[in-house]
């Protein structure tokens, strides 16, 4: 029980805002490097963690020793676990490298374009694409009634 009467966890929950595009963002102290920090008292003393890392052996379980998280909707306040995928350093770094600002039509692969599929959460979608295809996918089975 913390200060509050909360568990560590409910505060950790009261935290986090769930928005439209499916990102749970963090609403607390979030540092210059773009990381969301979780503060707590334990045994009377304040402690801070990375929220995301919290968030993620909250929900998802334990995070391999040495391993990093990779945030792959790149918001980096961003602790929804499923948004969240263990890499080692090496892959972390090579990721970020080849990681896509742009998709092939060059509309911009960041913040609320960035669809990560439920199902295939290694994948970053643009959402300008999907719905153009979509689109295109409609028309093809409703083609328009040929004009006279
Ligand atoms: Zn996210
Ligand atoms: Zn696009």
């Amino acid at each position: 029980m913390t200060q509050h009467g909360l568990t560590r966890e409910a505060l950790f929950i009261l935290k986090v805002d769930r928005t439209d595009d499916g990102c749970w963002e963090w609403t607390g102290k979030v540092a210059d490097n773009g990381y969301g920090h979780f503060i707590f008292k334990e045994h009377g003393k304040a402690k801070t963690v990375l929220a995301h890392r919290f968030s993620y052996e909250l929900f998802a379980g334990p995070i391999p020793e040495g391993f990093f998280l990779d945030h792959l909707c790149l918001k980096k306040h961003c602790v929804r676990p499923s948004h969240l995928e263990p890499v080692t350093p090496g892959e972390n770094n090579r990721r970020h490298y080849i990681k896509q600002e742009v998709c092939a039509q060059g509309h911009p692969l960041t913040g609320d374009n960035v669809y990560v599929p439920p199902k295939h959460p290694g994948q970053r979608k643009c959402r300008i694409c999907l719905k153009r295809i979509s689109k295109q996918n409609y028309l093809r089975r409703h083609p328009a009634p040929p004009s006279v």
